[in-house]
């Protein structure tokens, strides 16, 4: 077993502190990993906060990670000691059903392990995750981070990245077309520079007008006030797609006017019942709703390779892990700039 220093909330009104645990000894198929750098999601804390139900205390949090592989199990092909690599939200999945079967692990139809907070189904009890300094991982859940990278710059495509990708690609947003994106946060901010990158005309929706010219250098061609009424008008069914990242319960339907005959919104950010959903503006445009959860192994490995083609990686606020509570409010008040990583050293 490795001793591991990790933070953990031990309660969902604890802020995080200070803990120790032992990960499992090397399977076959297992590589150890040193974690240098781990990014803080949004999830991270509606999962601290119980705001989702299930929270299996003490949680450690933190599924955006950056490290550099310490050993690996006899098994294992494709790594090897110095290599740095990432780990997602995902570290198991059934790999025999469908889904994984399609590269589709977080829909494993017998259920994916999250990175935290997860029944762990290899070491028994709940997985812990990246504010940590060690972890342990099958191989086939390792990603390879391209050498030209930022390392703590690159930590926040292991969720916010892949979450953003994934839509864009699956819903084929391509050169041209007009898309918006909902919310200029941690996964907000990759959504533009992705879908600037894809050839879109892209146009932040934020409620943050002071946001305004960081969306600009991020690639944001258009700025539009979700909370200025006259603006929204001005675009009623002009976006073939709208991803939207609102954390939290929030009204669909101005958002919804936004789109063109047969176009899609996709929601990854709220993750509860919507209010008063207004069918007669799908119907009367053949509009549609989706969401879209995380992504698979390989197409997070292809936004990878994509990231160190077109050298694209997040803006951070490295900090200590000391800071971890406060860096917590000020994403609770959409003041981050736009993601939060830990420099685990400081652990
Ligand atoms: P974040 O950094 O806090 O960004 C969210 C942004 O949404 C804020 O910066 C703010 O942008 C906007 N916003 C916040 N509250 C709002 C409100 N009441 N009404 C309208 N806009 C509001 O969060 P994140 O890390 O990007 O995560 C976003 C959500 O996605 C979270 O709920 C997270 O749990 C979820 N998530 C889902 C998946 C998935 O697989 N589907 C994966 C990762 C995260 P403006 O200031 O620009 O308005
Ligand atoms: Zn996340």
């Amino acid at each position: 077993m490795y001793p591991v220093k990790a933070y953990a909330a031990a309660s969902s009104s604890s802020d995080l502190a200070p803990y120790s645990f032992e990960r499992r000894d090397l399977l076959a198929d297992d590589i150890l990993i040193d974690i240098l750098y781990c990014g803080i999601c949004h999830s991270d804390i509606h999962v601290v906060h119980n705001d989702w139900g299930g929270a299996q205390y003490p949680v450690v949090p933190g599924h955006e990670i950056i490290g550099k592989v310490k050993a690996v199990g006899s098994g294992v092909t494709k790594f090897q000691p110095g290599d740095t690599v990432g780990v997602g939200c995902l570290v198991d999945s059934c790999q025999d059903c469908d889904s994984c079967h399609s590269g589709y692990e977080q829909y494993c139809s017998n259920g994916n392990t999250g990175t935290y907070n997860a029944p762990d189904k290899i070491s028994g009890g709940y997985t812990k995750g990246g504010y940590s300094d060690k972890i342990v991982v099958k191989e086939s859940f390792v990603l390879r981070i391209p050498d030209n990278l930022d390392l703590r710059a690159a930590a926040p495509l292991l969720c916010a990245g892949i979450t953003t990708w994934s839509p864009l690609k699956h819903w084929n947003v391509k050169r041209g077309d007009k898309v918006g994106i909902i919310g200029l946060g941690g996964l907000g901010h990759m959504a533009v520079k992705f879908a600037h990158a894809m050839g879109a005309e892209v146009t932040m929706i934020t409620t943050s007008p002071e946001k305004g010219a960081d969306a600009r250098k991020l690639g944001a061609d258009k700025i539009l006030l979700s909370n200025d009424p006259v603006a929204m008008k001005q675009h009623s069914h002009s976006f073939d797609f709208l991803l939207n990242t609102i954390p939290v319960g929030h009204d669909p339907n101005p958002y919804i006017m936004l789109l063109k005959r047969d176009a899609t919104m996709v929601f990854v950010g709220a993750l509860e019942p919507l209010r008063d959903l207004n069918s007669r503006l799908l119907i009367g445009k053949r509009k549609n709703v989706a969401g879209s959860l995380i992504g698979g192994i390989r197409e997070t490995q292809e936004m990878l390779d994509f990231c160190g083609q077109h050298n694209i990686v997040s803006d951070v606020e490295v900090i200590a892990m000391q800071d971890v509570n406060k860096a917590y409010e000020r994403v609770m008040k959409a003041d981050v700039k736009y993601r939060f990583v830990i420099d685990m050293s400081t652990l």
